[in-house]
This record gives structure tokens, sequence and C-alpha cells, in this order.
């Protein structure tokens, strides 16, 4: 929903850009380190978007007929078009968590032996903030036993960090510390930070090397994209500031949604900047999507009776205010 600000657009205007095929593109290079260097790891590389860096990883870290283990509502599981059966010939294994989020010993459990008969368990995949569950934070001591599992039984981690900054201003975490517990990791630049395009994915220098080779082969080898990378660059500068007030107005949001009859939700639950709720009365999901849209306030219908919301630094105060009132005018 967002769109470059004035200031993204001057930099992407006047970035230096260079080849990134042959690792020319110096604005592509700064990039790289840059989210590398925020992430405590060895080297970052830059894709066009968050399902290649999750795809790519996958890739990277598996073997055709292995098994990897994701949460149910996870992004890899739900929103990839089939593409870790498509493009790494791996098979999800996927677990019911606790709002998204895995369980050390139930990790353990579902790792199997080894033995002829069964795949080989190589993976396991978080998702931090774990986006379908509401935006709900994994806290960094659940990481660390959770990979302390996952490395008892031998397996990797990989991290899909889409809104890893989200977590971390909630939690003032530092992304190095989420991101410590595993080997491959990345962040969006295009979700709440506002850049039209991209994702870093950063690990290993060795891993990283595979999936660039692998991102050749995946069809995501881009030329001058330095003009992109400018604006990850931008954003990661200046608009990651305002994520505190994506917060703070989806808890408010949650608050109001919690006064009116026709939804229910618990405010409390809500430390991030999506907010997910249920309809209870005449209502469904897609016709309270629709009166709202009516009205020029967009929500996504998330199930027959759920309705999520994300709050984003295009909302203006204005904007934000009339949502609310909307709300409860038609709802109230
Ligand atoms: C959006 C999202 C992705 C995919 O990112 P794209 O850039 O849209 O491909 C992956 N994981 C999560 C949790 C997401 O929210």
């Amino acid at each position: 929903m967002t769109r470059p600000s004035e200031g993204m657009r001057e930099a992407m205007a006047t970035a230096e850009v260079g080849d990134d095929v042959y690792g020319e593109d110096p604005t592509v290079n700064r990039l790289q380190e840059r989210v590398a260097g925020l992430l405590g790891k060895d080297a970052g590389l830059f894709v066009p978007s968050g399902v290649m860096a999750n795809q790519l990883a996958l890739a990277a870290c598996t073997r055709p007929g292995d098994e990897v283990i994701v949460e149910q509502s996870s992004h890899i599981f739900n929103y990839e078009s089939g593409a870790p059966a498509l493009l790494s010939g791996v098979q999800l294994h996927p677990l019911d968590g606790d709002r998204g989020r895995l369980g050390p010993e139930q990790v353990a459990a579902a790792a199997r032996p080894p033995a002829d008969v069964m795949p080989r368990t190589r993976l396991v995949c978080a998702e931090n903030t774990a986006n379908k569950a509401g935006g709900v934070v994994y806290r960094l001591e659940w990481l660390q036993s959770l990979a302390r599992a996952a490395r008892k039984a031998d397996l990797r981690l990989h991290l899909d960090g889409a809104r890893l900054w989200n977590a971390a201003e909630a939690t003032g975490t530092p992304l190095a510390d989420f991101a410590a517990s595993f080997d491959t990791a990345w962040v969006a630049l295009s979700k709440g930070l506002g850049a039209p395009v991209g994702s870093v994915l950063c690990g290993p220098a060795d891993t990283v090397a595979e999936a660039r080779r692998l991102r050749k082969a995946f069809g995501g080898g881009m030329r001058q994209a330095g003009v992109l990378a400018a604006a990850g660059l931008y954003a990661i500068e200046h608009h990651r500031a305002g994520l505190g007030r994506d917060h703070a107005r989806a808890r408010r949001l949650a608050e109001v949604l919690a006064e009116l009859p026709a939804f229910e939700i618990d405010p409390e639950a809500v430390e991030t900047n999506i907010v997910i709720f249920e309809t209870t009365g005449a209502d469904d999901a897609a016709s309270v999507v629709d009166t709202l849209d009516g009205e020029g306030v967009r929500m996504t219908v998330f199930g027959p009776r759920t309705v999520r919301a994300a709050l984003h630094r295009d909302v203006s105060e204005a904007g934000f205010e009339r949502a609310v009132s909307v709300l409860r005018e038609h709802f109230g």
C-alpha cells in the first residue's frame, strides 16, 4: 500500500549504479553490507522479493526429498505458490504452534530419526513477526530455546524476517540478536519500511554465495539494480523511525474495535502493526471489508469472519482518525 516518499525518489534518481550480475553495482553492494551488518551475518544478497529470499534459503540448505519444519500459519506454507515443492523438491512439515510460533519441544518431537523409509528433516523456519497470527513477536529467549532444540536434532534454522524491523521496534531487541540463532535470515524493505521492491537475505559467506548462484537460476539476477537498492538504503535510514507510530495506532485501533459490538478482539494481543479481529454480528468479514472500502478505508478479508488491518507510513493522521469514525458510524 505504501508509495516511495519524496526523499526516496530523489535517492533513487541519483543512485550510483553498475551491473549487479557482475557484482559491480556499488549501491547494491552497500545495501548488502549494511543489512548483513545489521543482522550480524557475513554476507547479504539483494533479492526482488521476500518469497525469493525464503525459497533461496530453502534451496541452498536442502536436497530434494528433504523435509522442512514450518508453522501451519506461516507464509512459506500458505502464500508461496507451492514453491518449496516446485523449486527445491522438498516436503513441508507444518506444525500447529502457539499464535504462529513453533515450540522447542514440538520441533524436537517432529524431527525425524535417521531411517531409510523417512524423509530427512533438514531445516526449521520461523517467522518474526508472525503475520497470519496477527504480527506476533517471538521473544529472544523463545528463539534461543527453539534454536537449541533444532541444533540438538542437527537441523539448520532459517528466519523469515519480513517484519523483523517491527519485532525489534516492539521489544528493543537488536536485529542481530534475533538473527543470531539462525543460519540464514532476511528482512523486507518493501513492507513497513515502504521501499517499492526488495528484501535482503543474509547468512554465512558460502551459503550466500550458493544463494547468489541460485538467484540467477531462479531468474532473479538484476542489472543496474542500484536504483532499487538506493530506495532500500533510504528506507533503513529514514523510514524505520515511523514503525513505533504504526504500532501505537494498531493498538488504538484494536481498542476502538473492542468497544464495538460487531467485533471481537483482545487489544492486549496487538504487539506490532497488524490488527486481526473477528466479526460477531450479522456482518461477515467480506461485508465489513466491502462497507469500509466504500468509505475509502481498506482492510483485508482474512477468513469468513476474520479481518486484517495493517498500519503503515502512508496512513495520515487525518486518514487514521477517519477510519476510526467510519468504524464507529457503521458498526457502533
Ligand atoms: C510479504 C511476506 C513475504 C513475502 O514477501 P514478498 O516480497 O511479498 O515476496 C514473506 N513472508 C512474510 C511473513 C511476509 O509477510
